[in-house]
């Protein structure tokens, strides 16, 4: 199995960050993916896959991180990733994308969007130079983020933590240059629910497994701090909405993962 989005450079993991890896390992994950979303967590990232063979990094800015920056910041950051893209541990570009989710109470500008836009797009040129995979953040930005990435059938993406709708999705599921990936929040979801029917439609071949830790704790560990070893979790929900053993999520999964980061 393979946790291909883990936040393991995150602060909650500063008593036992070598044992939460270890933990995964003794569990059956044969490989972690540690997600960047800004700078410092980029080059945290790349540091922690030198450290353990089987910790592989992505480099990215989340989209958030470009609420507070000027186009010429804007522009010095994407260096900076475009420098750590070519460590040889680096396997995709991300997180990365739009998210026009407000965290408080006054709406995302259309100043702020474009800044997103302008950024997303910089950082897939990035990918495409380094002939990197991309790990896409969307939120409340399905449609922007398909317009840009429309114009990259070159580039490989997967949706992360994937909620879109069932429409939405049979649009995608029609380019051939995008998988998705599902984390412990569809344990949350009631089976009438719409991620259910999503699932369902996804072919396995285009699905790879996450935890997002340390946020989205599947259930029975709901309210807790998530860990790559949970991503069983994950794997059992998506047997039992497709109907399919967990071994062949497993395999499949883990088939599909390794070859979209081509990894060994
Ligand atoms: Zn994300
Ligand atoms: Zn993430």
């Amino acid at each position: 199995m393979i946790d291909s989005h883990a936040h393991l450079d995150d602060r909650q993991y500063d008593q036992d960050r070598e044992a939460t890896i270890a933990r995964a390992f003794a569990s059956g994950v044969e490989k972690i993916i540690n997600i960047g979303a800004d700078l410092a967590g980029s080059i945290a990232s790349v540091e922690l896959a030198i450290q353990y063979d089987n910790v592989f990094a992505t480099v990215g800015l989340h989209p958030n991180v470009f609420d507070e920056f000027d186009e010429s910041q804007v522009q010095e950051l994407c260096n900076e990733i475009r420098n750590l893209a070519s460590n040889e541990k680096v396997v995709a570009i991300g997180e990365i994308g739009l998210d026009y989710y407000s965290h408080d109470e006054n709406s995302i500008t259309p100043e702020q969007k474009e800044n997103q836009k302008k950024s997303f797009v910089a950082q897939i040129e990035i990918a495409r130079e380094f002939n990197l995979p991309v790990v896409i953040h969307c939120r409340d930005a399905y449609e922007d983020v398909y317009e840009i990435i429309e114009k990259y059938p070159e580039v490989s993406f997967v949706f992360h933590c994937y909620g879109g709708g069932l429409e939405f999705t049979q649009k995608l599921l029609s380019m051939n240059n995008v998988w998705f990936s599902f984390t412990g929040n569809i344990t949350y979801a009631k089976s009438d629910l719409e991620v259910f029917g999503v699932v369902k439609e996804i072919p396995l071949e285009r699905i790879m497994l996450e935890t997002d830790c340390p946020y989205l704790t599947p259930v029975p560990h709901r309210g807790k701090r998530n860990e790559p070893a949970y991503v069983t979790y994950v794997q059992g929900k998506i047997a039992e909405i497709k109907q399919i053993s967990a071994n062949k999520v497993d395999e499949v999964t883990t088939r599909t993962a390794k070859k979209f980061l081509s990894l060994a």
